[in-house]
């Protein structure tokens, strides 16, 4: 079977304007994508039934098949349905059946059913009409020889359950699948990392390879496309182990959402527990793991000792040792971690110190962040020297700073023997 290619047209005045997220756009993408047919151009278009059409007539000139979002409502200006069927030379006709399913979504809601909503049952001649138990709109499938128009309501809720029970089986006779998956590296930037990668990356086209970065996160997708699950599985095995032994220094996990998911999971495979004291983090570390289901199993404590007197009186970090060093040093960020692992009784403890700006003190200069983490093995401090100064700096620092904390408790985790349980 000759492989088809699938365009979007995401239409609405509303997205050119910034006003409404696409998020459409990237369902439909990922939809596409796991019924293993190829997407090239993605476009968006107002309101505009000239315009439409042009984007119509383009989209046909590289895809076969075009899957449209937006523009079926009950108003003036929303003009898909008309201007594919007018596009295919199709006339609009009445659908009883869609417009007795108007009528009772209406009653349902116990609302009044303007006019106007009657303008949603007059669906191109000879499509295929996908009802809409989400609203009012129907949406439709035109076939014309070799082209295809799917036709989808605007709203993500109505959209969404309408593409995955009718579209996706109907587009998903016979293709290929494509499979992918994440590698997440910390502590790399992305340049970097395409460099020590080099022809790895560049030149790989089945599996591919591509970098997304994240402040803190670099992220490779390894994609394949092949006739079944299990072989683009087979194929992505040997690239993903090249990869991840290229780079074992900076590699802390495969297909997780974040950092302090691969963290929770570290502690509970080796059965340890962590804690933690921020100061500049003001408890960020604390609730980055917390975010993650499970983390009561393996997160004690967090303290926020923000102020020097705490540091002292609550956490026992000596006033001589802030007197000597300040409370931005090495020192400061080493005590802060044994003494919340001695006071809570954890496995590892966690003590960050810095300066988030705006201004120096003591000295130190903005974006100076010591991140240490203490275990029964060792106590390591993590220098950080954040230099971007603008206006979201203090965040980034902030954010950087605590995303540094878990990468070394990943790593206490990870360094200690496994526990038999
Ligand atoms: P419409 O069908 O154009 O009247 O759109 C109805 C609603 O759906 C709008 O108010 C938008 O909030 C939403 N919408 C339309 N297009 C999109 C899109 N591509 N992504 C997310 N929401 C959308
Ligand atoms: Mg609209």
């Amino acid at each position: 079977m000759k492989e088809r290619i699938a365009e979007i047209i995401c239409v609405g005045t509303e997205l050119l304007m910034g006003e409404t997220v696409n998020t459409n756009a990237t369902e439909i993408a990922r939809e596409l994508s796991r019924l293993g047919i190829p997407l090239y151009h993605s476009v968006v278009v107002g309101d505009n039934p000239a315009r439409l059409k042009a984007a119509l007539k383009s989209a046909y000139e590289r895809a076969e098949i075009v899957l449209l979002t937006g523009g079926l409502g009950p108003t003036y200006d929303d003009l898909t349905m008309e201007t594919v069927a007018d596009f295919f030379g199709r006339k609009l006709v009445l659908h009883e059946e869609s417009l007795a399913a108007i009528r009772q979504y209406f009653e349902k809601a116990g609302r009044m059913m303007a006019p106007s909503n009657e303008k949603q049952a007059l669906l191109p001649e000879g499509g295929i009409v996908l009802p809409n138990p989400n609203g009012t709109a129907p949406g439709c499938i035109l076939e014309d020889g070799e082209r295809v128009a799917v036709v989808l309501p605007g709203p993500p809720r109505e959209m969404r359950p309408m593409l995955r029970d009718q579209v996706a089986p109907y587009l998903g006779r016979g293709n290929g699948v494509i499979r992918s998956h994440e590698l997440h590296f910390y502590g790399i930037g992305e340049s970097e990392l395409e460099y020590k990668l080099g022809d790895l990356m560049k030149n790989a086209l089945n599996p591919t390879v591509a970098p997304y970065a994240k402040p803190g996160d670099v992220m490779l997708r390894v994609t394949a496309s092949a006739g079944t699950a299990e072989e683009a599985e087979r194929q992505m095995a040997p690239v993903m182990n090249k990869l991840r032994d290229k780079l074992k220094d900076y590699y802390y996990a495969t297909d997780l959402p974040d950092l302090q998911t691969a963290v929770v999971r570290a502690l509970h495979e080796k059965g340890l527990t962590a804690a933690t004291a921020e100061s500049c983090t003001g408890g960020l570390v604390a609730e980055l793991l917390t975010e993650v289901p499970g983390a009561s199993g393996v997160f004690g404590c967090g303290m926020v000792a923000y102020q020097n007197e705490i540091k002292e009186q609550l956490l026992g970090v000596p006033g001589e040792l802030l007197k000597a060093y300040g409370a931005v040093s090495a020192e400061t960020a080493a005590r802060m971690a044994e003494a919340i692992r001695e006071k809570s009784g954890a496995d590892i403890g966690v003590g960050v110190t810095g300066n988030a700006g705006p201004a120096a003190s003591e000295g130190k200069p903005v974006g100076l962040v010591y991140v240490a983490v203490s275990s029964s093995a060792y106590t390591h401090v993590s220098r950080l020297n954040i230099r971007r100064q603008d206006e979201d700096s203090r965040a980034l620092i902030r954010r950087l700073a605590a995303l540094k904390a878990l990468n070394l408790i990943l790593r206490a985790a990870q360094a200690a023997p496994p526990t038999e349980h």
